[in-house]
């Protein structure tokens, strides 16, 4: 049986709960060892945060103590170049060689991910863990994926790659760009996101006018 690390990625512009409270779920539904929480640096597909790394840094470890279990690594941030998901799972891979590692992605990412830079070895790297979003094809609509398909967590710790295996887990109705959008405009944000996040955005004055 090999440890199971599940690993998560974006921007965390800022960490929010629609982030961490599915990821708790996640963590409880699979015993995992690990939740790495990896924050991309310039991604792909997108345009550059809003914060700078140091502040989504500085507000992902302040969130990140409040959650045993939970882990940061910034591999993707000392890296040049932009964090395509392939080369960050090579890298893991290589320090953990035993270990499952899961990538977890929501429904919606699951489906653009034949889009992806060397797709193709994904799945040799890592299991996939798909969050159900409500309106999302299934993951077994993916035609690739279909023989990769496994219903119980169990059999991701048979083998370190390879599996995929959708979840349904409760979703929240956060998102970043509200979030900072709330804050531009002097709206309430509590319970969105952790206090002690929130009170390091208020000192630093973050996402004021910029959203
Ligand atoms: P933005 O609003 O700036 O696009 P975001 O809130 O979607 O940001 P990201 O850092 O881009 O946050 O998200 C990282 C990952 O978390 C992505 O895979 C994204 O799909 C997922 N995610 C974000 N918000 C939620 C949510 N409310 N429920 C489930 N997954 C979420």
């Amino acid at each position: 049986m090999h440890k199971l690390t599940c690993l998560f990625g974006g921007t965390f512009d800022p960490i929010h709960y629609g982030h961490l409270k599915p990821l708790v779920e996640l963590q409880q539904h699979c015993s995992c060892e690990e939740v790495r929480i990896i924050p991309a640096a310039v991604p792909p597909h997108r345009p550059a945060p809003v914060a700078s790394t140091a502040d989504r840094l500085a507000m992902l470890r302040l969130a990140l103590a409040e959650y045993p279990g939970f882990t940061l690594d910034s591999c993707e941030l000392d890296r040049d170049g932009p964090s395509y998901s392939v080369l960050t799972l090579q890298a893991l891979r290589a320090s953990m060689p035993d270990a499952a590692l899961c990538l977890v992605m929501g429904s919606d990412a699951f489906a653009g991910l034949p889009t992806w830079y060397h797709w193709q070895e994904i799945p040799e790297l890592c299991h996939i863990i798909v969050i159900e979003r409500p309106g999302e094809a299934a993951a077994g609509a993916q035609h690739w994926a279909q023989q990769r398909l496994v219903e119980h967590v169990q059999r991701l710790r048979t083998t370190t790659a390879g599996f995929v295996l959708p979840l349904r887990l409760t979703l929240l109705d956060t998102s970043a760009t509200d979030i900072r959008q709330r804050l531009a405009t002097g709206q309430d944000v509590k319970g969105m996101l952790p206090e002690s996040v929130l009170d390091y955005i208020r000192e630093q004055g973050l996402y004021l006018s910029s959203i």
